[in-house]
């Protein structure tokens, strides 16, 4: 049969989005450690975790069992706003590479928010409306999940009460008009408004802020301020299983045209976009179906899976979350201010670590003066300026790419491009100026992240 030629995108029909979710872990035989609470060190029970989050996105981060999770259809109503998603053939950027290697993309940065948060936005401000709650509170670093679960709470009418790190909230004035538009009270954090705020700046007059306090302050006002939950934009495995429909849409496009990928590689920061991007693919491997090769890719300056350890850690420097085997950094690392590229996460998805223990998955790290050099060839041939996390993903698909050029292989390899980097021009600008350096940490600066990391066994 002569292959169809294909198109330079690939859009899927709505009829054929995907109707469920799909839960890898259900397929893994080594399941993820399960969260333990604090102070116990017992594992954390729904009725615990119900205290913080939503009850039926505790059910999802329970569930080990069921392979595919019905997409209520309130969701696949306001997925249809901006999926399904298009796959994207990259014949420009293989034309420039002289490469025999065939390239595509999943771009999901067609939304305001930008980036494929908004995948699990909706779905938590969904379930947390369905409950009868009035609100839900979170914390953003740059502030793609501000913005994108701002989107998520205007659309079922919740009340989002975001914490932006002071230092973000400063700089990146427009990421916070973004959220104030879609109706979120944005509070600078640390603040007066919690007593952890209040203890911080007492404490460290003047501080800018980290994600941990941020973090902090909005479980305390969550489970403090009646009907109100928590909600985080990755880690957690219910996230992943939102994402998965970023997978989903790629395996069904793929199939359609016959394509199948040899290497599935994705930008990792809590790993939700990688996770949900392989997911699928994923499946198949884990019930001896296919095989894949699945890279994650992350910065040299912040490299969790790369030289971080597979432990029991704090989720957030302020240590009120659940404890979660992980690797990690420890949740006292922080990357080196020079750092532009995003992915400054110290932890990993428990699910996404316990595969990368199994040897499921590659990691690699890349240096950010090289990540930007991707960005700019990317976005000067393929027209889309990417966010910098994205880069990541596309410097290992053009390295691929180019191994191919000298081995002659056709491989195919399939990226997430995860989202649009409008809002981070100020590290273009540093690029461009020759001001952005590499900094890679020294053993003995990991040494003072792993020294935080509890004593677990
Ligand atoms: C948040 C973000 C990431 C990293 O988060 P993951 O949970 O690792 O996917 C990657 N790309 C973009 C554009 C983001 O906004």
């Amino acid at each position: 049969m002569k292959q169809k030629e294909i198109p330079y995108k690939i859009y899927l029909e709505e009829s054929e989005m995907p109707k469920e979710w799909y839960n890898v872990r259900a397929d893994m035989k080594n399941k993820p450690a399960p969260l333990l609470n604090p102070q116990t060190l017992q594992p954390m029970t729904a009725e615990e975790l119900g205290a913080v989050f939503c009850d039926e996105l505790v059910a999802q981060e329970l569930n080990e069992t069921d392979p595919y999770i019905a997409i209520p259809e309130e969701i696949r109503s306001f997925y249809k706003m901006y999926r399904p998603s298009p796959l994207v053939r990259a014949y420009c950027l293989e034309e420039k590479l002289d490469t025999p290697a065939k390239i595509y993309y999943k771009f999901e940065g067609n939304n305001t928010s930008g980036s494929h948060k908004l995948n699990s936005a909706i779905a938590q401000a969904y379930y947390a409306k369905k409950q009868g709650l009035k609100g839900v509170t979170t914390e953003t670093g740059a502030g793609q999940w501000g913005t994108a679960l701002s989107m998520a709470c205007s659309y079922f009418d919740l009340d989002c009460k975001v914490y932006m790190v002071k230092v973000s909230y400063e700089q990146k004035p427009f990421r916070r008009e973004v959220m104030r538009t879609y109706g979120a009270s944005v509070t600078p954090s640390p603040s007066e408004t919690t007593e952890i705020g209040r203890q911080i700046l007492k404490e460290f007059p003047g501080t800018t802020g980290s994600l941990g306090c941020a973090i902090s302050e909005a479980v305390e006002t969550a489970t403090t301020t009646e009907g109100y939950r928590y909600v985080l934009g990755s880690v957690l495995n219910q996230v992943l299983l939102h994402q998965s429909v970023i997978g989903l849409e790629s395996k069904i496009a793929m199939d359609k045209y016959g394509i199948k990928p040899d290497m599935i590689i994705g930008c990792a920061g809590g790993g939700s976009n990688l996770g949900g991007l392989i997911a699928p693919f994923m499946g198949e491997k884990l019930r001896g179906e296919a095989d894949y090769e699945f890279i994650a890719v992350e910065p040299a300056s912040c490299p969790s899976l790369t030289r971080g350890r597979y432990v029991y850690d704090f989720c957030d420097t302020g240590k009120v979350c659940p404890l979660a085997k992980m690797y990690t950094l420890g949740s006292g690392f922080i990357p080196s201010a020079n750092h532009a590229g995003g992915l400054r996460y110290h932890g990993m998805n428990p699910a996404l670590s316990q595969m990368y223990e199994d040897g499921l998955l590659e990691a690699r790290s890349v240096e950010q003066t090289s990540v930007f050099e991707a960005a700019e060839q990317f976005a000067r041939v393929e027209g889309i300026l990417p966010a910098p996390e994205s880069s990541h993903a596309i410097r290992a698909a053009i390295d691929e790419a180019l191994k191919c050029k000298e081995t002659g292989e056709e491989k195919t390899i399939l990226f997430g491009l995860t989202g649009t980097g409008y809002f981070d021009m100020v590290a273009y600008e540093k690029f461009h100026n020759g001001e952005m350096s590499d900094y890679i940490p020294t053993e003995e600066d990991l040494a003072k992240g792993f020294a935080g990391i509890p004593k677990i066994v």
